[in-house]
């Protein structure tokens, strides 16, 4: 990706990283630590500005994921496990750099935000990498590709995005759904939610007549409201990166060695089967 590396910044956040670490973990509700095995990197020899050795001296890689979205970021209640292909992304990867794996909620309007703070290390949490992102951060490669889709209930007849003017329209506040129904749908109304699972319980109530936001959400959504259904063809393309603040080149780089190694010895192919292939009947070729 883009290769932006100013030193004096660079020794700046090392120096925040140092005295501060990426804290807000503790603000934000329901964190889970996974011990992710491998061995310890030590807190010594970090260099200036390495965002990999701030990482591995601190122990930990701090994920901002879903906690509400099945198949890629979905709190388990029965064991407060976060299961799904970002949760599993997070694991690996935290696994690569030798730490352990934690977890913070991240909806669609906190990360950037989270990121900016230094909240958490990284954000994996079903993020479109859109030009209009990246000139606030960086994106791994692209993991996979969703594409915008409708859920409403068994009756209706709304079949596509035409359909939507003069129609109450749920979706996430701060997503890409959200500006593309803006665009696509001016006459629409819309209804915003901090998570998608408000808003499938608003399209339940009747509060609106239609979800719309990556299919892949759609699917989890239609599993935990009976009486729903995806409708039409996705209307756009999704490419899904993990988010990492700008000028942290060296763990941009890191992560895609370890997505390039997961793709390589099949441990990708193996995550799509789990997570992808039952909501989609595919297994994707790893996009990158
Ligand atoms: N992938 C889209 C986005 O990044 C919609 C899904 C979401 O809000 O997480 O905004």
């Amino acid at each position: 990706m883009k290769r932006s590396i100013g030193l004096v910044i660079g020794l700046a956040l090392l120096v925040g990283a140092c005295s501060a670490g990426p804290g807000g973990a503790s603000a934000t509700a329901g964190t889970t630590s996974t011990p992710a095995g491998g061995a310890s990197a030590g807190a010594s020899g970090a260099a200036a500005g390495s965002a990999v050795d701030a990482i591995k001296a601190k122990g930990k890689l701090v994920c901002g994921t879903k906690f509400d979205v099945r198949s890629f970021g979905f709190k388990n209640p029965t064991n407060n496990q976060v299961e799904g292909l970002d949760a599993d992304l997070c694991r690996e990867i935290a696994k690569a750099l030798g730490v352990e794996a934690e977890t913070v909620e991240a909806v669609s309007a906190n990360r950037i935000p989270f990121l900016l703070e230094d909240k958490v290390d990284v954000v994996i949490s079903t993020m479109t990498a859109t030009e209009e992102r990246k000139k606030e951060i960086d994106f791994s490669h692209i993991y996979y590709v969703a594409g915008q889709s409708l859920l409403v209930k068994e009756d209706s007849d709304i079949a596509t995005v035409d359909d939507l003017n003069g129609k109450t329209v749920c979706s996430g506040e701060g997503s890409t759904s959200e500006e593309n129904i803006r665009e696509m749908a001016p006459e629409a109304e819309l209804l915003l939610f901090k998570t998608y699972t408000e808003a499938g319980q608003a399209l339940a109530d009747g509060r609106c007549e239609v979800v719309s936001t990556d299919n892949t959400i759609l699917f989890g959504l239609a599993e935990q409201f009976p009486g729903t259904k995806l409708v039409g063809e996705p209307f756009t393309e999704e490419p899904l990166g993990i988010g990492v603040k700008k000028d942290k080149d060296d763990l941009v780089e890191a992560i895609n060695a370890e997505l390039e190694a997961m793709k390589a010895d099949g441990r990708l192919t193996a995550l799509y089967e789990k997570w992808i292939k039952p909501f989609t009947g595919e297994t994707p070729e790893a996009p990158f």
